[in-house]
């Protein structure tokens, strides 16, 4: 056989060639001493990125990661679907108008009504007037209530 290349050396330490292919590369490398350093040199060189990518997998806790992936994973109470603006705004604003609108907030306050002969009698009293004449009689319905019991 032919020098196996560094790829099917690789497949080789990971198993991934087919059973001929991974029985040719053993017995090659049974008898291929430049074969072995290069796999030995690999194997090391795998070795090395595995336990380095292990201790930077350590950087975080697996206690702390367990307990954010259960917290992610865990559901939210009922109340904080209430929480995200998109639910927030509206159901505020929905709220605050059914308060103005029950407090009565919106609502015009009666206005005081005037009733219609109170300007008829106005009228017909001021047209009995005549004004700046010295005796003028002034008609009952423009005096005051006190006036009456004072009058010469
Ligand atoms: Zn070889």
């Amino acid at each position: 056989m032919q020098h196996p290349t560094l790829n099917d050396l690789i497949d080789y330490d990971r198993r991934e060639l087919s059973p001929q292919q991974d029985a040719l590369v053993y017995a090659h490398l049974l008898e291929c001493a430049s074969c072995i350093r290069i796999h030995e040199r690999e194997t090391r060189l795998i070795g090395a990125l595995r336990s380095r990518l292990a201790a930077e997998e350590r950087d975080l806790p697996g206690a702390v990661s367990l307990a954010l992936l259960d917290r992610i994973a865990a559901p939210s109470p009922w109340w904080h679907r209430f929480t995200r603006p998109v639910v927030a705004l509206p159901t505020a604003a929905a709220l605050i108008a059914a308060l103005l609108l029950g407090s009565g907030y919106l609502h015009h306050p009666k206005s005081p009504q005037l009733d219609a002969s109170y300007f008829m009698q106005d009228h017909n009293a001021l047209t009995h007037t005549t004004p700046f004449q010295s005796d003028a009689a002034v008609p009952a319905e423009l005096a005051s209530d006190t006036s009456g019991d004072a009058q010469p």
